[in-house]
């Protein structure tokens, strides 16, 4: 029989390589609740119209990228290539947000793209929502929960983009201005910037392949309202407030069409795929207007944690256990499997092989499991007492087992 693979662009992650996963979705959940987010379950699938109204009819993702199909009842429905539209119609269908709704999500997305390194069809964001909110203050916290994310993930060199692309009315304007400079321009556009001169000429400045046509293009910022100015202006004094270091890119707008005023990308320098984002946020005032909702303010952010472990340099080798229990003598198993559940239910991580095997080979196994210590059951045990030995720094000593707890813990 044919051997059966993981979908082209999907990938399996198994232990021991997907501690650092666990590792991503335990540290995103600490600071997600240390920020004060809740958690948002939504379905990894929706009706067809929430992303293509709410992601944007001329973006990429809804263009090209939507893994859309008619299921058994005749709807078309589309496994999510984000979540900001789903949380924003959940809070919608729950009734709306009266003061404020600050929510977490994890998990994977899905696109259709074409897979290269740190690109995938089915990848995973962590984000948070921040919605009912207007205050410039709202886009700072969001911005700082990224940039302390990627801190906590080693991500090093990252830098923050940020840009304003203004209000609707500011975008309007702008767009005639930077529509008539592509017209000028127009044989030397991809045939999607073409199309995107009618109906949403800021797009063009996010696409890749026409990085060249656009480079002296006018940009939003010269267009700005008095109200978005004044809030771009916050924005960066609380960024430096917080020491969180930023440069503005006049030019970024970002791959989605529902964002307004602040737009953001967390860039790291050494990446190898230089220039590629590894998460990215914005404010999205008319989201829930476009998906049928009372308007509300809005802001959040999506990780992109497949980069962010390609970037990140973990320091050292994680530790996967705090013991393994060796059985030095067969006689003693079920104490060995007795002490394994007492230690377990005090909460510490604790494994032994189920098989017997010789002390060297379980031995071997602590290393390869990524424990801290071994736990030797044997002789010694007549007289309550066990030997620990450190294996990061081959100390070792008999102990009682009564102390077993407060040596593991130190
Ligand atoms: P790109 O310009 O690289 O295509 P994007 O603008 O489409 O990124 P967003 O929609 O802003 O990406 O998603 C936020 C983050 O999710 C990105 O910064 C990136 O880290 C990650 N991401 C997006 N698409 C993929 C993908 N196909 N595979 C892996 N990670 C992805
Ligand atoms: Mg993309």
């Amino acid at each position: 029989m044919s051997m059966f693979r993981a979908p082209k662009g999907t990938f399996d992650v198994l232990p021991p390589e997907s501690g650092q996963w666990r590792t991503a979705h335990r540290v995103f959940e600490e600071l997600a609740v240390q920020f004060g987010y809740g958690l948002a379950l939504t379905p990894l699938f929706e009706d067809t119209d929430v992303f293509s109204r709410g992601v944007g009819g001329d973006t990429e993702v809804v263009e090209k990228q939507m893994y859309t199909f008619t299921d058994r009842g005749g709807r078309s429905v589309t496994l999510r290539p984000e979540a900001t539209a789903s949380v924003v119609r959940a809070a919608i269908q729950s009734g709306g947000v009266s003061t404020r709704l600050k929510a977490s999500y994890w998990g994977p997305m899905f696109r259709y793209e074409r897979p290269q390194k740190g690109r995938y069809r089915q990848f995973y964001q962590g984000g948070v929502e921040y919605l009912g909110s207007s205050s410039p203050e709202a886009d700072v916290e969001v911005i700082e929960f990224g940039y302390r994310y990627l801190e906590r993930m080693a991500v090093p060199d990252v830098e923050v983009r940020v840009n304003t692309i203004g209000d609707t009315a500011d975008r309007e304007r702008y767009s005639d201005v930077l529509r008539a400079y592509l017209h000028e321009r127009y044989d030397h556009l991809s045939s999607d910037a073409r199309k995107r001169v009618t109906t949403n000429p800021m797009r063009v400045l996010d696409s890749k392949v026409d990085a060249d046509v656009v480079r002296d293009a006018p940009t939003p910022g010269q267009y700005l309202g008095k109200a978005a100015e004044d809030h771009f202006a916050a924005v960066r004094t609380g960024l430096e407030s917080l020491a969180i270091p930023y440069t503005v890119d006049p030019k970024l707008v970002r791959g989605l069409d529902y964002y307004n005023r602040t737009v953001w990308e967390y860039v790291p320098l050494s990446y190898d795929a230089a220039q590629s984002s590894v998460g990215g946020g914005g404010r999205y005032d008319g989201l829930f207007e476009l998906l049928g909702g009372k308007p509300t303010p809005a802001v959040g952010l999506a990780m992109g944690v497949d980069r962010i472990l390609l970037a990140s340099r973990p320091s050292g080798t994680s530790l996967e256990l705090d013991a393994f229990v060796v059985v030095a003598e067969d006689t003693l198993r079920s104490e060995a499997r007795q002490l394994v559940s007492d230690l377990r239910r005090s909460g510490i991580r604790v494994d032994m092989n189920d098989e017997p095997r010789s002390v060297k080979a379980q031995f071997k196994e602590s290393d390869r499991r990524g424990a801290a210590h071994a736990v030797v059951v044997g002789d010694e045990w007549s007289h309550g007492d066990v030997t620990v030995k450190d294996l990061r720094t081959g100390e070792q000593r008999q102990i009682q087992v009564k102390e077993i707890e407060t040596w593991l813990r130190a």
